[in-house]
C-alpha cells in the first residue's frame, strides 16, 4: 500500500474518532453525524496542521485566524435544524470547512468571508469536492449578503458585542440565526428564531470565538 492511501485510513480512523466524540458531547442527530463523516477536515486546513485535523479543537488556519472547533460546529448544525430544501447563510467562511458541512446539509449555501485569501483557498478545495450549491462572497458579512435574502438559517462564526440589525432583517419568516454574542473574550452562543409573535431569543452555551470585525461588529 502506498504512503497516501496510508494516510488516507489513518485520517479516515481519526474522523471516525472524532464523530464518536461529537456524539459523547451531546450530538444526536444522525444527518449531522453523517455528514461529519462526508466532509475530510483535513483537506481544508494547512498542511502544517493536518495531523491536527480530526482533534476536537480550535486549528490555526491562518491571518490570525482558526477553524472552529468541529463539536462546536456540529451543535451550530443540530441547532439550526437545516433541512434539505433550505436556503444559509454563513458568516466567517474561514477554512469553509462548515461550509462544506453546509453544502450536504442545505438546499443553497452563502457564505460571506472578510479575508480574500481565506476565502479563495476555501473556494479551491470546494471546488475539488465538486460542491455546485455553494456560493462565497469576499467583504463585511455583519452587513449580510441582501441580494439572496431572506435566509431560512443564519450562522455568525465569529463574535460580536451586538447583533448586527441586517442580518436579523434578512432572516426569513421561521428562521433561525446563531450568533455568539459577549466581549473580546468571551460569548454565548444566541439563537434567534423569526416567529410570527416577534423575535424569540435564547442563549444556548458559553462559547469563545474570534471577533466579527467590521462596521456592525469590532471595529477593525
Ligand atoms: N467556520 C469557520 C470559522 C472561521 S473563524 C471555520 O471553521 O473555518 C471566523 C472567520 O470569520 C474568520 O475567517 C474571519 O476572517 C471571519 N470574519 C470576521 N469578521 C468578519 C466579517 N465582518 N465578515 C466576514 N467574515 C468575517
Amino acid at each position: 500500500m502506498g504512503s497516501e492511501a496510508l494516510t488516507d485510513r489513518r485520517f479516515e480512523r481519526q474522523r471516525r474518532q472524532l464523530i464518536e466524540t461529537i456524539r459523547e458531547r451531546g450530538i444526536h442527530n444522525l444527518e449531522v453525524l453523517r455528514v461529519f463523516d462526508l466532509v475530510a477536515r483535513h483537506l481544508f486546513v494547512p498542511e502544517g496542521v493536518q495531523h491536527r485535523a480530526y482533534e476536537d479543537s480550535p486549528v490555526p488556519i491562518g491571518f490570525s485566524q482558526t477553524a472552529s472547533q468541529p463539536s462546536l460546529q456540529a451543535l451550530y448544525l443540530q441547532v439550526l435544524e437545516i433541512q434539505p430544501h433550505q436556503k444559509v447563510l454563513e458568516i466567517g467562511t474561514g477554512s469553509g470547512y462548515q461550509t462544506a458541512l453546509l453544502g450536504h446539509l442545505a438546499g443553497h449555501v452563502y457564505s460571506v468571508e472578510r479575508i480574500r485569501e481565506l476565502s479563495a483557498r476555501a473556494r479551491t478545495v470546494l471546488d475539488d469536492l465538486r460542491f455546485s450549491n455553494i456560493a462565497l462572497l469576499v467583504g463585511d458579512g455583519t452587513i449580510g449578503w441582501s441580494r439572496f435574502a431572506p435566509y431560512d438559517a443564519i450562522l455568525v462564526a465569529a463574535a460580536s458585542p451586538d447583533v448586527p440589525q441586517a442580518l436579523l432583517d434578512q432572516l426569513a419568516e421561521g428562521g433561525r440565526m446563531l450568533i455568539p454574542l459577549g466581549d473580546r473574550m468571551e460569548q454565548t452562543l444566541t439563537l434567534f428564531e423569526k416567529t410570527p409573535e416577534g423575535m424569540r431569543r435564547e442563549d444556548i452555551t458559553a462559547c469563545t470565538f474570534v471577533p466579527l470585525l467590521g462596521r456592525f461588529g469590532w471595529a477593525e
